[in-house]
């Protein structure tokens, strides 16, 4: 029988991987991750890769087995919390002393008729995988960051196929008017048509309906807004909100199940006013390093220090030579700084580069 605390992370996505590694540096302890995925790709590059670029991968048993963290990969069905155990797709079982639960996001297009049986997700890289060679007129639909990177990757790397980005606001119209006014001007330039102000009311085989009646025709349709998690926590009996999402104090244990933690974009994670962070891998990666120490200070019978947190900016790229870096204030609302161009392009580069050491390192 083991005397060791057993650690286990659910997800090895960034927030996992960043929990995982910091975990693994308490004494006495053993950490073990779970994930269906034998590879770990950068989600933040996943515009990238369906422009047909070569993005980092990371095997995950490699990469962990360095660490010292034991790597099961299998599909998580469920959480027995009584028991604390974990129940497998495989039908395995893994028992846990803590719970780390960071399961992630994926897309979801069942908003409108029709988007779940003509249009593609952009969100994991399973969704690149099932999307056939892409073909004729894009139609991107969402104006927020990732409509924007996606538009923008696929206009530039792929000039031979007419995009479109079909909006119900302003595409960036949250960031500052130097922000968004740059990311107008540079999808002008890279030849996206964009429509803003503009509701799609349903997809077909031959492309949208808005819902003024309009057709916007399209070959392939790509569905950047909205999401979905995974309903292992509903599942489970932990409570969540109405999308699914683990709601956790502000030590991030689950509100229902203590000795589960819960970081990244399946859990809402308040900040410093109190509003709900952004689901980004800006959110998950201080998360779970800040839940794997939480869990050292309790294990060694003290208060975990209170939670600090705060963004610095924003960053969405405009392909590979120019993009927008907004600056913003403790409250996440702009600030005046807005860095755009190659600058821009390089800068958020070395974040993305930064992000991804949490799987390479
Ligand atoms: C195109 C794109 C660009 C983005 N750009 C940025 C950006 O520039 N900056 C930023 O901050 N954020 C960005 N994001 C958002 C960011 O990728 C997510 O917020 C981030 O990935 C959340 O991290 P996570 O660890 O919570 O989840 P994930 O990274 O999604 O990891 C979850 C892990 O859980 C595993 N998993 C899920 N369900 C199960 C199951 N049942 N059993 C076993 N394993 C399971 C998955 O395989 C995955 O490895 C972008 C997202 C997209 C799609």
């Amino acid at each position: 029988m083991t005397t060791e605390h057993r650690i286990v992370v659910l997800g090895a996505g960034y927030a996992g991987l960043s929990a995982a590694r910091r975990a693994a540096k308490i004494k006495g302890v053993r950490v073990t991750v779970v994930d269906a995925r034998a590879e770990f790709v950068d989600r933040v590059r996943l515009h990238q890769a369906l422009a047909g670029q070569q993005v980092p991968r990371a095997d995950l048993g490699e990469v962990l087995a360095g660490k010292g963290i034991e790597f099961v990969q299998a599909r998580v069905e469920r959480i027995d919390t009584a028991a604390h155990r974990i129940r497998l797709a495989d039908g395995g079982t893994r028992c846990y002393d803590t719970l780390v639960y960071a399961l992630g996001s994926s897309g979801d297009r069942s908003a409108v008729p029709g988007a779940t049986e003509f249009a593609y997700s952009v969100a994991v890289p399973e969704d690149i995988g099932r999307m056939p060679a892409l073909s004729g007129r894009i139609a991107v639909v969402g104006g927020g960051a990732t409509g924007i990177e996606v538009a923008s990757e696929l206009a530039e790397s792929r000039p031979d196929l007419p995009v479109s980005l079909i909006s119900a606001d302003e595409p960036g119209g949250w960031l500052s008017a130097k922000a968004h006014n740059h990311i107008r001007a540079v999808l002008d330039r890279l030849g996206v048509r964009v429509r803003a102000d503009v509701k799609v009311a349903a997809v077909t085989a031959d492309g949208l309906e808005l819902v003024d009646g309009e057709r916007v025709p399209a070959e392939t349709v790509l569905w950047t807004t909205g999401f979905g998690v995974p309903r292992v926590a509903a599942d489970s009996g932990l409570a969540v909100d109405p999308r699914g999402r683990v709601l956790v104090d502000d030590e991030l244990r689950s509100r229902s199940h203590p000795d589960i933690y819960a970081v990244g974009d399946a859990a809402v994670i308040a900040g410093p006013d109190g509003r709900d962070l952004r689901m980004a891998c800006a959110t998950a990666i201080p998360a779970g390093t800040y839940a794997a120490t939480a869990i050292a200070a309790r294990l060694r019978g003290k208060e975990p220090a209170a939670r600090e947190y705060r963004y610095v900016f924003q960053c969405i790229s405009l392909g590979r030579r120019d993009g927008v870096i907004q600056f913003v204030h403790a409250d996440d609302s702009n600030a005046r700084t807005v860095l755009t161009g190659r600058t821009a392009a390089w800068f958020k580069e070395q974040i993305v580069r930064m992000v991804g050491k949490v799987a390479q390192e």
